[in-house]
């Protein structure tokens, strides 16, 4: 049986990688998890500003749905972000 990939446009802090990818697998039946990460990707995607760094994170997605034929990307934001330090409601 062929594996399924999901895509996680993730925060690069070491504290959320296994646990974003634990739930994706858990909660979505994935096998593996892409990962393509920048600090505070919430904020980055949001803000819409930095058009070169969403123009990298879209080309890292694009390889992780064509290659890996991953049709589910999930956004992360969570707390105490150095990439985007705000309160939670607002990662919400
Ligand atoms: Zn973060």
């Amino acid at each position: 049986m062929k594996s399924k990939f999901a895509t996680a446009i993730n925060c690069i802090d070491g504290r959320v990688q296994l646990s974003v990818t634990e739930f994706i697998k858990n909660s979505y039946d994935i096998d593996y998890v892409d990962m393509v990460t920048v600090p505070g990707p919430d904020k980055l995607l949001s803000e819409y500003k930095n058009i070169i760094e969403i123009e990298s994170i879209r080309n890292k997605v694009l390889i992780s749905c064509n290659s890996h034929n991953s049709n589910i990307i999930f956004i992360i934001g969570h707390y105490d972000c150095a990439g985007n330090p705000c309160a939670e409601v607002d990662h919400l």
